[in-house]
């Protein structure tokens, strides 16, 4: 085995050390480095076991968790949709994974396949290019902004500032500030949307960008966008659209014919791709024609027939076929993810938009629109703002939201999202998605509404019947356990 430049020290501490210097590009045969002392063993004790114990062992963990094949999952703001089995299949299909490194004139079908999905994404989004590289929401919006601010640089116009609403998401704060920015928080008004004198009293001349979800995280749709985008326009700023509530707005509206520049695709909320712990999602990022150029390289395009003719003499595949490219945008803004990003977490949702096409994906936003509706009015909580689109916040009010997500698992469904946004008191707020039919929103709705009804130290004690009881939650997050050994313990 060869292995470029490096070798292992001896001394467990010094760990990885680089062999030769950085220019030399000679080869080391590892066969000849010796392995470092610590890493050696004589025995190796795997677990023995038959098949029906692995089966079995794995259909256990199984089924402690709760996943969106267990039962509802309304998850609000997450967009928790079932995840269709033929996407997987498309992207096992061997000839999806391509080495990254393959020369762009060998994987014609991968790059055709990318440009395919930029335009269906650019269609959904109205947007005129798009970079599928960002390998998640978060990511895209911290692209989005480094294109915003290398828009803005070019034309010698600097500034110092992005807005956003006090309801949105954590990540709209973060990307801003990564980006450089000064944050400031816009208040929203008395019916949970964009106060537009607070907004007008925020613009300047150093107002960068708004980011905006549209519908918002209350699930309400801003009425007033196309002012908005005018009031944004005028100062010289740029609207970003924070796409992870686009499952309210599929085949219907569009953030670019409302007046934004610049939007994300959560295809993990929206198109049906696996949600991951931090992982491997996706992020793609469209923009307005003006700033197209500023996209993360690479990107695809197509190479005409003539030009195909012109420099390699020979003739596309066919009439209608051309070939496609990889290019760096002219002042793009660099990289931001290796390759082309998250490669097979797209391939599903270029599968998911094939297969609805326009018909499915306007269906399934009038119906999570519907089914959103039909579960806040079956809910004891107070809901108290509306109507919604896709998604609705409910108030535990006296309770302990916390609580209540607890006592919901006992029930055998998902809680939805807590104590966000803060706008509203012991926030629960709940988004069913397009997938649930009647009988398993009344299903949701009895877990709400019996949690509704019990005591405090009910709440307290909760959850009884799952596999793991209360946890704590930071641990669980920050020090991962993986090993079976780890579980034998
Ligand atoms: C999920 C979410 C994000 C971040 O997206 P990720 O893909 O999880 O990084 C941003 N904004 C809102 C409103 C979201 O719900």
């Amino acid at each position: 085995m060869k292995y470029d430049q490096a070798r292992w020290t001896d001394d467990e501490s010094e760990g990885y050390e680089p062999l030769l210097s950085e220019k030399d590009g000679t080869t080391v045969d590892t066969d000849d480095v010796p392995l470092p002392e610590g890493l050696k063993r004589d025995s190796l004790s795997l677990p023995e076991l038959s098949e029906p114990e692995l089966a079995r062992h794995y259909t256990r963990l199984s089924q402690m968790n709760y996943g969106v094949e267990s039962g509802p999952y309304p998850l609000g703001s997450c967009t928790m949709k079932y995840n269709p089995k033929f996407t997987e299949d498309v992207a096992a299909n061997p000839a999806a994974a391509v080495h990254p490194d393959r020369s762009p004139e060998s994987v014609q079908g991968t790059l055709e396949l990318c440009h395919r999905l930029e335009e269906y994404l650019g269609r959904i989004g109205g947007m005129d290019a798009v970079t599928l590289q960002p390998p998640a929401g978060a990511a895209g919006e911290f692209a989005g902004i480094l294109i915003a601010k290398a828009y803005h640089e070019s034309r010698d116009d600097e500034r110092s500032e992005v807005l956003i609403p006090d309801a949105a998401h954590g990540t709209n704060f973060a990307s801003a500030a990564m980006g450089g920015y000064d944050v400031v928080e816009l208040p929203s008004a008395e019916d949970g949307r964009v106060d537009l004198d607070a907004l007008e009293a925020a613009l300047s001349e150093e107002t960068a960008a708004l980011m905006l979800t549209n519908p918002n995280t209350l699930g309400l749709f801003e009425r007033d966008i196309e002012e908005i985008a005018r009031m944004v326009h005028e100062v010289g700023g740029l609207l970003y659209y924070d796409g992870a509530n686009l499952n309210a707005l599929l085949g219907r509206a569009r953030p670019g014919d409302m007046g934004f520049d610049i939007m994300h695709y959560n295809v993990h909320k929206t198109f049906a791709t696996p949600h991951g712990g931090g992982g491997p999602g996706a992020g793609p990022v469209g923009v307005s024609e003006r700033l197209a150029e500023f996209l993360p390289t690479p990107r695809v395009r197509r190479v005409s027939q003539s030009d195909t003719e012109r420099s390699s003499g020979r003739r596309p595949r066919d009439e209608t076929d051309g070939e496609y490219e990889l290019f760096e945008p002219e002042r793009s803004v660099g990289k931001v993810h290796g390759f082309f990003g998250n490669w097979l977490v797209l391939i599903k949702a270029y599968a998911y938009i094939a297969r609805l096409g326009d018909e499915g994906l306007d269906d399934a936003s009038a119906k999570a629109v519907l089914n959103a509706n039909y579960l806040a009015e079956r809910i004891d909580y107070e809901v108290p703002y509306g109507p919604f689109h896709h998604e609705f916040v409910a108030s535990a009010d006296d309770q302990d939201a916390g609580d209540v997500a607890k006592r919901m698992l006992d029930y055998g469904v998902h809680p939805p999202t807590t104590k966000w946004p803060e706008l509203v008191s012991e926030a629960l707020m709940t988004e069913p998605t397009e997938v649930e039919n009647r009988d398993s929103l009344n299903r949701l709705a009895r877990a709400f509404n019996a949690v509704a009804d019990e005591s405090e130290d009910a709440l307290a004690s909760a959850p009884e019947r799952t596999a793991a009881r209360r946890i704590d939650q930071t641990e669980a997050a920050r020090d991962l356990r993986l090993s079976w050994h780890a579980l034998e313990d």
